[in-house]
Parts: C-alpha cells; sequence; structure tokens
C-alpha cells in the first residue's frame, strides 16, 4: 500500500498500479481502501482495461459491494449509463448493499419527473440518512467501530485489527 502510494507520488502510474494489485492479493478484506487509489493509478497510466479484468476478477473472489461500484463508475463513463444500470442492478439481486441502492438511485434520478422525482428525493435523504449512522470497520480484538479505515485501533492500540464489516449497509 505504502509501496504503491510512493510511486503514485512520483508519478509513476503504472509501477503504483502494480504495488496496489499485490496489496489486493496480500489481503483481500482491504479491497475498499486500495480500490480508490488503485483506479487513480490506472487511470493515469492509461489501463482501463486491465482495470476492467482486475475488478472483475476480484468481484468473483470478494463479496462486498466496492468493486460493483468502482465497475459501475467504469461503465458509465465508458459504456454510458444504460450498461452501467443494467450492471448494477444484476449485481444488487446477489448482493443486497444500501451503497449500491443509492448509486442507483443517483444513476436513474436523471430520469425521473415531476411527483416521482419528489418521491425519489426523499427516498435518496432517507438513505443518505441510514448510511450516515453506520460504523463502516470493526476491530477483530475489541469492537470498536469506526467510519474509516485506521491501521492502528484508537481503542486497544491493536495494529491491522481494523476490518471492513460486511452487511447490507456496510461493505
Ligand atoms: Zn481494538
Amino acid at each position: 500500500m505504502l509501496t504503491g502510494r510512493l510511486y503514485a507520488e512520483e508519478g509513476q502510474h503504472a509501477e503504483a498500479a502494480k504495488a496496489y494489485e499485490h496489496a489486493v492479493e496480500a489481503d483481500i478484506a482491504f479491497v475498499p481502501e486500495i480500490l480508490p487509489p488503485l483506479l487513480n493509478s490506472y487511470a493515469r497510466s492509461q489501463q482501463m482495461e486491465h482495470a476492467e479484468h482486475f475488478m472483475r476478477d476480484i468481484l468473483e473472489r470478494y463479496h462486498g459491494i466496492s468493486p460493483v461500484l468502482a465497475l459501475t463508475r467504469l461503465y458509465q463513463q465508458r459504456d454510458g449509463e444504460r450498461t452501467a444500470v443494467e450492471f448494477l442492478t444484476s449485481q444488487l439481486r446477489q448482493r443486497p448493499s444500501v451503497r449500491g441502492l443509492m448509486a442507483l438511485i443517483d444513476a436513474t434520478m436523471d430520469k425521473m419527473e415531476g411527483e416521482a422525482r419528489e418521491n425519489f428525493l426523499i427516498l435518496r435523504d432517507l438513505t443518505k440518512k441510514l448510511l450516515e449512522g453506520q460504523a463502516m470497520y470493526r476491530c477483530s480484538r475489541c469492537g470498536f467501530g469506526a467510519k474509516a479505515h485506521h491501521w492502528q485501533c484508537p481503542s486497544c492500540k491493536n495494529w491491522s485489527t481494523i476490518r471492513p464489516i460486511h452487511g447490507v449497509a456496510n461493505e
């Protein structure tokens, strides 16, 4: 993870992407942390085709929502809204997720008009509130809940014990 960041700071984005890929292979639990910088490095080194293959492969082995959201954004930019929404809805049937629902509402919003749009705005607001109260990470030693990832648990001070929580309202 650190190696990736160092390469990225030096502008060596292909090398950074490789380092981030190794970090995913070392511990797949950290996909939610690694995907944003990894995707940034893919984009800057123009490896978006490889990015799709790598994330499709992660999708097979990892059951959280992060790779689904990342692929949805990739399809949105490359193939347009329709392909992206088709992919997202097919994935949401297999892995129900509030964050996925949020992405679906955002992607569908533009097509809504009048009363339907008003109702959609309420739904969007409620979904957002539901996510705001959720801890996304938990310490496997002491049970400390956190909204962001910490390498060291702020409560029991152990290292690498904070993991993403998997569930409908989390990862
Ligand atoms: Zn702890």
